[in-house]
């Protein structure tokens, strides 16, 4: 199984890469920052079941709360940084990696399916970044 660090970065990768900027803002506001799900829902018009949804993912991921917090606060920055791969055009979706155009759902399963690779090099880039940061 993978390691919490590596699965909670893996998640928020995909969702940058898509463009889900919004549920990773949601998930850093709740887990870091402090603020409620009605809060941040009301902020990004989402609704607060939503919100928790989203963290509850991570924090199974992390197999805890506290843990959770860390690693988001750690990643944010480095995810952030992350030029989105996929660009909203109307109602479509286009990959920019390989020009494929998708339906909103389909584009984290093309990620996944298609660029596995890129997602497992930003994954690692990321964790040796972390690694320079705070050496074990
Ligand atoms: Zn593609």
């Amino acid at each position: 199984m993978e390691d919490a660090v590596t699965a909670v970065t893996r998640y928020l990768v995909i969702k940058r890469l898509a463009g889900d900027t919004i549920t990773i803002l949601a998930i850093k506001e709740y887990l870091v920052d402090g603020l409620s799900p009605s809060t941040i829902g009301h902020k990004y018009r989402i609704s607060k079941f939503r919100v928790r949804g989203y963290v509850q993912r991570v924090i199974d991921k992390a197999r805890s709360h506290y843990i959770a917090s860390s690693i988001v606060k750690a990643v944010f920055p480095y995810i952030m940084s992350i030029d989105p791969a996929i660009l909203r055009v109307g109602e479509r979706y286009i990959c920019l990696l390989c020009d494929a155009q998708l339906r909103a759902t389909q584009v984290e399963q093309h990620l996944k399916r298609k660029h596995k690779d890129v997602i497992n090099q930003i994954v690692h880039q990321i964790i040796n970044k972390l690694r320079k940061e705070k050496p074990s």
